[in-house]
Order: C-alpha cells, then sequence, then structure tokens
C-alpha cells in the first residue's frame, strides 16, 4: 500500500486531482445534514483504494470462478463473519454494489415475474425499490403500498388489513424517511397473518441496530438488506442477510451470477474495515450521540414553531413539514444550501405540492455526529436552520450564516478517528 500516495495521481491526473481536492474541501466546509450520508474512516478508503480493485473473483469465498483468489477468499470470508457478528445473523452477503441491488437479488431470489409485493408509499417514507413504478420493483412485480397515517406514523393495524386484501408473497418494511421506531415484531406477525414473507430494508437505520440502538430486524425478518454506506460509515454498497438458509443460497444464487458479475472486492475490504469499527465498544456511543443530536434538532424546531413530522423522532432525522408555511420544501432546501448546510427536500404526509416542490425537508444527524459533533452544537446549527427558515428570503442573512457556520465547521475533521 506504501506506493498509494497523493502524488500519483496529482502527477498523473491534474484535474481529477484538483476536483477531488475541491469536493475535501466541500465537505470539510459545509455542514453534511443529508440523513443517508456520513464520513467514513481513512482506513475503510485506503482498504478502498488498494489493490483489489484489480483481482476478478466472480463466485464466493473457497468455490471462486477464478485463480489467485486466497487474499479476496479471506478478505470476503472476513467481511462476512464480522457481518453475521454485528447483527446476529447467520448468512450475509457482502456482494451488492448497492443497496438497491440487494434489493433487486431478494426479489429476484424469492419472487417470480408479476408476484406482488406491498411495500411503503415512496411519498410515504419508503424507498424506490420498495415497489415504486419507476424502479425495476415496481415494473417487475406487482406493487401495493401502505403509508402513514396524518400524525406521520405507521399505523400497523391499517397494514394488516392492506396485507388481508392484498395477499403480497413479500411485505417489505424499513424507509428512507421515517423518524419512528420500526416494530418488525408486529409486521413479522402481519406476515405470518398472510402467509407473506417478511423482508426487512434497515439501509438507514443499520448503524442504530448494530448498536442496539433500535430494535433488530432479528430474529422477525425472513430476509434482511442495507447499504453499508449511511448509518454504517462503511464504503458504497449494500448487503443481504438471513438466518434462512435456504433464502441464503437463493440469494446467493441471485446476486452471483443473476445479477451481478465479479464482486468488487476492494469495497468488499473496506465492508471489513468498516465492521471491525462498528465491533469496537465505542460505537455504540457513536449511534447514541446519533440518537442525542437528532433529538435536540427535533426539539429546538419544534420551540421555534416549526412542525415536525410525527412529532419528533425516534432515530437519526426529523422530517420538517411547511405544509402551514408560505414557502415549499425546495425553496428551503435552496436557502439552507445558502447557508452552508445540505438537507434535502421530502415530501411530507398530506402533501399539497409535486414531488420535485415538496412541503419538507428531511435532516440527519449522522454525518456531523461523525465529525464528533454533539447537543451543544446541534442546538446551534438547529437554530441557525430556524433563523434561514424565518428568513427564508433574505440573502445577506445566509450568506453570514454561512460564515458563521464554516468557522464552526472548520473545528471538527471529517476524519474524527475519536468517534469510532
Ligand atoms: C438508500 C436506500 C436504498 C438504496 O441504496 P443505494 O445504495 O442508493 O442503491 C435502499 N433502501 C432504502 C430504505 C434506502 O434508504
Amino acid at each position: 500500500m506504501r506506493y498509494i500516495t497523493e502524488e500519483n495521481l496529482k502527477v498523473a491526473d491534474s484535474e481529477v486531482f484538483e476536483i477531488i481536492e475541491a469536493e475535501l474541501k466541500r465537505q470539510t466546509n459545509h455542514l453534511e445534514m443529508i440523513a443517508s450520508e456520513n464520513f467514513t474512516s481513512p482506513a475503510v478508503m485506503q482498504a478502498m483504494g488498494s489493490v483489489f480493485t484489480n483481482k476478478y473473483a466472480e463466485g464466493y469465498p473457497y468455490k471462486r470462478y477464478y485463480g489467485g483468489c486466497e487474499q479476496a477468499d479471506k478478505v470476503e470470508q472476513l467481511a462476512i463473519d464480522r457481518a453475521c457478528k454485528i447483527f446476529g445473523c447467520k448468512f450475509a452477503n457482502v456482494q451488492p454494489h448497492s443497496g438497491s441491488q440487494a434489493n433487486g437479488a431478494v426479489y429476484a431470489a424469492l419472487l417470480k415475474a408479476g408476484d406482488k409485493i406491498l411495500g411503503m408509499d415512496l411519498s410515504h417514507g419508503g424507498h424506490l425499490t420498495h415497489g415504486s413504478k419507476p424502479s425495476f420493483s415496481g415494473q417487475n412485480y406487482s406493487a401495493f403500498y401502505y403509508g402513514v397515517e396524518l400524525d406521520g406514523r405507521i399505523n400497523y393495524d391499517k397494514v394488516a388489513e392492506i396485507a388481508k386484501i392484498v395477499q403480497p408473497k413479500i411485505i417489505v418494511c424499513g424507509a428512507s424517511a421515517y423518524a419512528r421506531e420500526i416494530d418488525f415484531k408486529r409486521f413479522r406477525e402481519i406476515a405470518d397473518s398472510v402467509n407473506a414473507i417478511l423482508f426487512a430494508d434497515i439501509a438507514h437505520i443499520a448503524g442504530l441496530v448494530a448498536a442496539g440502538e433500535h430494535q433488530s430486524p432479528f430474529p422477525h425478518a425472513h430476509v434482511v438488506t442495507t447499504t453499508t454506506h449511511k448509518t454504517l460509515r462503511g464504503p458504497r454498497g449494500g448487503m443481504v442477510m438471513t438466518d434462512d438458509e435456504e433464502i441464503a443460497k437463493k440469494i446467493n444464487s441471485a446476486i452471483f451470477p443473476g445479477l451481478q458479475g465479479g464482486p468488487l472486492v476492494h469495497v468488499i475490504a473496506a465492508k471489513a474495515v468498516a465492521f471491525k469499527e462498528i465491533l469496537d465498544p465505542k460505537w455504540k456511543d457513536y449511534a447514541k450521540q446519533v440518537k442525542a443530536n437528532a433529538k435536540v434538532l427535533g426539539e429546538v424546531l419544534v420551540k421555534r414553531g416549526y412542525d415536525i413530522v410525527s412529532g419528533g423522532t425516534d432515530n437519526h432525522l426529523v422530517l420538517v413539514s411547511f405544509l402551514n408555511k408560505p414557502f415549499s420544501g425546495k425553496d428551503a432546501d435552496a436557502a439552507l444550501g445558502d447557508a452552508g448546510i445540505t438537507v434535502n427536500k421530502n415530501t411530507v404526509p398530506g402533501e399539497t405540492r409535486s414531488p420535485f416542490v415538496t412541503s419538507g425537508i428531511r435532516i440527519g444527524s449522522p454525518a456531523l455526529t461523525a465529525r464528533g459533533m454533539k447537543e451543544k452544537e446541534f442546538e446551534f446549527i438547529a437554530n441557525k436552520i430556524c433563523d434561514v427558515l424565518d428568513n427564508i428570503e433574505d440573502k445577506e442573512l445566509h450568506k453570514k450564516i454561512n460564515k458563521e457556520l464554516e468557522e464552526l465547521a472548520s473545528n471538527f475533521v471529517i476524519y474524527n478517528s475519536s468517534t469510532y
């Protein structure tokens, strides 16, 4: 690894080098509050930038279609073993290139084209891959949806009623924009009542689950997927887990040779490194802090007169609703961007605007918590967010706040080894 230095890229391709430098500056100076983003450690990035990118390793550890896989076998097996240890499950496939690929593998393994799936509506906080029409999941399968009530919460009795009518083969639980704990046990009861498979997609909350800071989908779900780059703070990628040997075999074939070719061994090596960080007792402190920070954020927003969907948060994010405000999620997103805070616009329950405009924003705490920020900083930032929203037209103020926040950010490096 010693020959990987910044000089290599600087000399070989100064254009790309400069772009990456500028991106580093952007990530350092801005406050990253997109709920699905995070900062990996230098160790994770080093593994990702390693010679494993050169290696073909189609197949699975110790059963490959290529020679020379001795080290690839070891590193993939290590990633698998660590994943199983973190989540307390029997089988893990660490090869999916992304969360969407992992979800595609679950459907491909367990469904035939046209089979019925029941997932959370995208506009209510679900993910594209939970049966949304523009996604393969809505095109290849017959998708039905449940959502949240006007109070922003899943009504489990209603989900049970919908399941009874639909009779889906798979029920998908898990979300991309839901601030409350997901009751996997209750979802399993609903799945059992209609003989459906329960598929839990914990892409957003996996880091909390890993720390015991959110109910685990095991032993309730038949199959579980996650991304590795959100609250897990690993490299960009996906993973599928199960306790069921039959399902595990089908998933393995669905991923390779079903959907993917050669695994990204460099990314798998980086997953293994991230998993080691998660197995460190310090991980629990990180996950607790992520929740504590999101809680403070929600409390300040409420105190300052903003509506939070469901009134608060149990996890790493808050959804702010502007249904009763004269501006949209898009306006808020742009104004906060000018002030140096990156969030994303989001639909809210009872949405009246288009998905491109929306009446809400989603704000998350994982990335800034990884930089070492705590309640004090989150209270400060939350008040700045309210200052921007209270004065959404005041571009001068946004600029001034941007300066103040840049100063705050400069005290918190993005590679904060003390929070691993
Ligand atoms: C982010 C996300 C995914 C997809 O992950 P990608 O790596 O972007 O494909 C899947 N499911 C949920 C719930 C997510 O939030």
